[in-house]
């Protein structure tokens, strides 16, 4: 057999293959195990979508294969979707692209950009993909670190002039996957003038930007101009979940658009119509009431936790937004607090380091998990959680 690609051993090892070792090993010893590792919604979709899909399905029309940009109506409902919820105007045939879940048409528009040699800016810690996908193309990462005491906001002045200069693609994610952060207009507003000053492509991944549990979270194009400089991940995924159906889009910049749809028209060939038809269904009805009960639950969730934890020693701070607890562990090593957990109260967590090593020191808790669920890990963790914080 020939061997793989070199662009293989670019991308790090797989980090979590120990844990998920010892998560079978728990196992069987008979105990089940309460996971907060994988941000993965638990809640069925909205019952009018699977309706739609229900109603779509044995049209005929939907059997060949889909346009290749996403349907003209999809495209439609994205549009006014950004209308209403963002007061942003988008061209739905030059400004808006379906994707197959944003995770890719992510990777695709950094195939889109990045040849051998070109560098992507990456805040981390973050959501693996931006750097694996710009290694894999050939291309650098500059991992910005972000830092609790600045809100987990990527300082861009922080950027030395060289590496903007060379930069292509910098990537942001608020409300932010794994930190919870939330970022405000004037910070996209920094963002943008960096961006164009630079000739940059501002990349903002908006997976959760329904997800905030204050005030709402707004879109990077609402910066005036954004649409020269950036684009928008926009994914049904999280908010409704959604994410086995795979439907997103990616809109803003018609260059970048234009870029996207020339590797995607070679390399798949669009989300099946009949669940772009049901996707359109939650996107022009319900979308904020499914959105505000989803984040009541996620909040009772979130307190529970919370409160929980600081309840057993542990001063975890309070997500602003996503479905995640982003809390620094006492000795710094993620891992091994992550593999006690595990071993000592059958309770999974995703240690910092896999999402960069500025993740280092923290762990990542997902809210994917019910109330009772929760309640329980906390009565595991009431004699294993303060000896840990003690150091034994
Ligand atoms: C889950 C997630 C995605 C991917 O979502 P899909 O649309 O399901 O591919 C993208 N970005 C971040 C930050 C995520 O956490």
């Amino acid at each position: 057999m020939p061997e793989p690609a070199t662009r293989l051993t670019r991308i790090p090892p797989y980090l979590f293959a120990d844990l998920e070792r010892q998560r079978r090993l728990v196992e069987a010893r008979g105990q089940r195990v309460i996971s907060f590792s994988i941000g993965d919604p638990d809640l069925p979709t909205a019952p009018a979508v699977v309706a739609r899909l229900l109603q779509e399905a044995p049209r005929a029309e939907h059997h060949r294969y889909p346009p290749y940009e996403g349907t003209a109506s999809f495209r439609k409902s994205v549009a006014g979707y950004y209308q209403r919820r963002f007061g942003v105007d988008l061209d739905a045939d030059r400004e808006v692209v379906a994707a197959i879940g944003s995770k890719e048409a992510i990777s695709h528009l950094v195939w889109a950009y990045i040849d051998p040699g070109d560098l992507s800016i990456v805040p981390e810690p973050a959501y693996p993909v931006y750097a694996n996908q710009t290694l894999l193309a050939g291309g650098e990462v500059y991992a910005l670190p972000l830092r609790e005491e600045e809100g987990f906001l990527a300082d861009l002045t922080a950027i030395p002039d060289p590496v903007a200069r060379r930069a292509k693609l910098l990537f942001l994610n608020y409300p932010h996957n794994p930190t919870g952060a939330v970022a405000s207009l004037a910070y996209f507003e920094q963002a943008v003038a960096f961006c164009r000053r630079w000739d940059i492509l501002l990349v903002s991944d908006a997976a959760y930007v329904e997800m905030t549990f204050g005030a709402l979270a707004p879109s990077v194009l609402e910066v005036p101009g954004a649409k020269e400089v950036a684009v928008e991940f926009y994914s049904l995924s999280k908010p409704f979940n959604m994410t086995g159906w795979r439907l997103g889009a990616m809109v803003g910049q018609e260059a970048a658009v234009a870029a996207l749809k020339a590797v995607k028209t070679n390399t798949d060939s669009g989300q099946f119509s009949a669940i772009q038809a049901a996707g359109e269904e939650i996107l022009n009805e319900g979308a904020s009431a499914f959105v505000s009960a989803m984040n009541g639950v996620y909040r009772r969730r979130r307190d529970l936790l919370v409160m929980g934890l600081r309840q057993l020693g542990w001063a975890v701070p309070e997500p602003r937004g996503t479905f995640y607890l982003w809390a620094r562990v006492p000795d710094g090593d993620d891992q091994a607090f992550a593999s006690r957990l595990l071993a000592e109260a059958g309770v999974a967590t995703s240690p910092g380091r896999g999402f960069g090593a500025a993740g280092t020191g923290y762990l990542r808790w997902a809210l994917t998990v019910s109330e009772d669920q929760i309640a329980e890990a906390l009565e595991r963790l009431k004699d294993v959680l303060p000896a840990l914080l003690a150091g034994s």
